[in-house]
């Protein structure tokens, strides 16, 4: 417990030390308790919702992170610039560093968070083991000392069995995890483990632990005072995870009985209580198939999905973190009841077909439909360009209903009705997974996206989709084209030809699919010929934004669709899919086809490694270089056997999507 923390303190001001969706939300809850609010910002994110939303807002550097975002001093000066008395960090970059806490605290300023001292103590995986087991709370069972020699490790592994999971002390959000399956891959992935591990955190420090098949991921919310109170919040399940990140988080759990519940909480808040908890954190456990739990980590902070438990319990924990900054008492010390059920998804720029690639673009619109009882945390709005540097979450959407069926159900709309064009997401992979049967029936682990990848996986488009998509593509051209026509040759209609009859002809490519549309236009009807089929279209419309296109089919059937155009590049919302439609060039640009054997940037990244030379011998699948985008790691691989012929990469370079990285001479 830190005294200092229980002197009443006012603040007026509060500084956002974050971005997107977290400072916004953030943000409004502080516009709730009548403070003012300043955005800090890098170059990239000029004109997000954020920095609007913010009373002040202060510029702090360069778009990559560890030039703005990262930057305590930055971060200090701007709250010296504006006044600003307090700082929130969100969720992520800063927030559970314990020396920018203590940065904060040192300058004079409020850290809307636990003491450094507690963040710090529960900062490394090793460290808060250590903690649980004092604490009385069941951990998983494995290595956690401090002897670190790689005889050490490995005899442990050997006593622990296999599979076991190999843990960086001080990583996070899933990185610096492997699991090993047996004896003869230990030395090898102890030594990369911890070389990895000092790299990327500076601290190779290991713990291992028996790997618990098909787990829940179950964690407590709680809440501590400066006052030596500790409460906590209920449950929240995250086992809908891809690469061990979650994306899709509930509560309440269906897994858990009344006496587990309590049992958990009581864990949670014990630990919470023997380190001196302050403000709100979030204590990780996972569950096995027989119902033993075991403490994961401590996040010292606010989770992204804390929604779910403010729809349940009926708390904004925001206000909850600035009352107790503020040095005041929990007002209650005993949790709400839980009512209802609330679901929430992570919308993230992501290709769920290529393994969750993060994806880039500019939004042309971000469009929700109002639903009762669902809310939408989003960072990002029409305009919005989604580049490499961040996190590739959009923002969240969260759904509250009486049972756990009616969230689904409305959440399963708000996707439906989701309109953002400009980009690839993980919108309807989302959808699927809400729908999936196994979902419905709560049958939850975290292995759940890798088991059922199969029943997740996007089907082709339909050709009908594809057509009615193609059509209203066509029509949205015809009436561009119609509006730029100078208003003395609006007699002479677009596609017109001096030949009787002969149809305008358009080629789309929408994935692998080609379709191939004649048209031919008179005065207000227009038609179509496709897939052998010729449609009369008697009358069609395009609504002022350019974002909507009705058009009536012979018979009456009137059809609607969404539509965004950028360049030869048309969205469309058809049958609840997006669907990207690029018209191809009638005559092939020269220098636009592939280089034969080439192999390119799969999305803008840094090199960051090369793993083969001009002339090497490669076969197929072999990993030729690592790109780094978004955060993540993506491996290219040579797609033909051959010999290296020409390498465009160098190791700290930065590449464009669709840069020739390599060309393979076939063998
Ligand atoms: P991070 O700090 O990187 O998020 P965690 O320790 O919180 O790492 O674990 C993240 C996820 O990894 C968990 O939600 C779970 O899916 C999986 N995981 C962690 N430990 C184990 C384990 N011992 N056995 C099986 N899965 C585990």
């Amino acid at each position: 417990m830190s005294s200092s923390q229980a002197v009443p303190r006012s603040f007026h001001k509060v500084l956002v030390a974050n971005r997107g969706e977290i400072a916004l939300r953030i943000m409004r809850s502080c516009r709730d308790l009548g403070l003012s609010t300043v955005a800090v910002y890098s170059d990239a994110d000029r004109d997000a919702p954020f920095v609007r939303f913010a009373d002040e807002a202060v510029c702090i550097g360069a778009a990559p992170a560890r030039e703005s975002y990262l930057v305590t001093n930055k971060i200090l000066d701007a709250a010296r610039q504006t006044g600003a008395e307090a700082i929130h960090p969100g969720y992520g970059f800063l927030s559970e560093n314990a020396d920018f806490a203590e940065a904060v605290v040192d300058s004079g300023l409020i850290f809307v968070g636990p003491p450094p001292s507690v963040i710090r103590a529960l900062g490394k995986k090793r460290e808060a083991k250590e903690l649980a087991m004092a604490a009385g709370v069941p951990v998983v069972p494995g290595y956690n000392e401090p002897a670190q020699d790689v005889a050490t490790l490995a005899a442990a592994a050997i006593h622990i069995g296999f599979p076991l999971l190999v843990k960086a002390s001080a990583g996070g959000g899933g990185k610096g995890m492997r699991i090993v399956r047996s004896e003869s891959e230990l030395a090898d992935a102890l030594e990369r483990a911890q070389s990895e591990a000092m790299a990327a955190f500076g601290d190779g420090t290991l713990i291992l632990e028996r790997y618990i098949e098909r787990p829940r991921h179950i964690e407590i919310q709680i809440l501590g005072d400066a006052h030596g109170n500790v409460m906590h919040l209920w449950e929240r399940e995250c086992s809908i995870q891809r690469r061990h990140q979650k994306i899709i988080e509930e509560a309440p759990s269906v897994a858990l009985s009344a006496s587990l519940r309590e049992q958990m909480a009581q864990a949670a808040t014990a630990l919470a209580r023997s380190v001196g908890y302050v403000s709100a954190g979030t204590v990780e456990f996972i569950l096995d198939q027989a119902g033993a739990f075991y403490f994961l980590e401590v996040n010292t902070r606010l989770q992204v999905e804390h929604p779910v438990t403010e729809l349940t319990c009926g708390v904004d924990l925001v206000i909850e973190q600035l009352r107790i900054a503020r040095g005041e008492r929990l007002r209650f010390l005993v949790a709400p009841p839980a009512t209802g059920h609330a679901i929430e998804v992570r919308w993230c720029a992501e290709d769920p077909s290529q393994q969750f690639l993060p994806t880039t673009g500019r939004l042309g619109a971000v469009q929700t439909e109002a639903l009762p009882g669902v809310r939408y945390d989003l960072g990002v709005a029409a305009e919005s360009t989604v580049g490499i540097h961040y996190d590739s979450m959009l923002g969240k959407i969260i759904a509250h209903g009486a049972t756990r069926a009616d969230a689904i159900a409305l959440l399963r709309r708000a996707l439906q009705q989701l309109w953002a064009p400009g980009l690839v997401s993980n919108r309807e992979y989302l959808h699927r997974v809400l729908g999936h049967p196994a979902f419905v029936a709560g049958d939850l682990h975290t292995h759940f996206v890798d088991q059922h990848a199969g029943e997740l996986a996007a089907a082709a488009p339909g050709l009908d989709p594809l057509r009615v998509a193609a059509v209203a593509a066509t029509l949205l051209q015809i009436d561009q084209r119609r509006r730029r026509q100078p208003a003395d040759e609006i007699a002479i209609v677009p596609g017109w030809r001096n030949v009787r009859f002969s149809d305008q002809l358009v080629t789309y490519r929408c994935q692998d699919a080609s379709i191939e549309l004649g048209y031919l236009v008179r005065d207000r009807s227009v038609e179509i010929a496709i897939g052998g089929k010729r449609l009369h279209i008697a009358h069609f419309q395009v609504a002022a934004d350019r974002q909507a296109v009705w058009f009536e089919e012979a018979g009456g059937l009137r059809r609607h669709c969404r539509v965004f155009a950028d360049g030869a590049t048309v969205w469309v919302a058809s049958e609840g899919r997006l669907l990207r439609l690029d018209e191809t060039p009638r005559f092939v640009e020269p220098g636009a086809e592939a280089v034969q054997g080439g192999l390119t940037a799969p999305m803008p990244g840094k090199i960051i490694r090369v793993l083969v030379a001009e002339g090497a011998q490669v076969a197929v699948g072999d990993a030729l270089l690592v790109l780094e985008a978004m955060k993540m790691e993506h491996t290219i691989r040579a797609s033909t056997a051959g010999t290296i012929q020409a390498l465009h990469a160098a190791v700290g370079e930065q590449v464009d999507a669709a840069k020739l990285l390599a060309v393979i001479a076939p063998a």
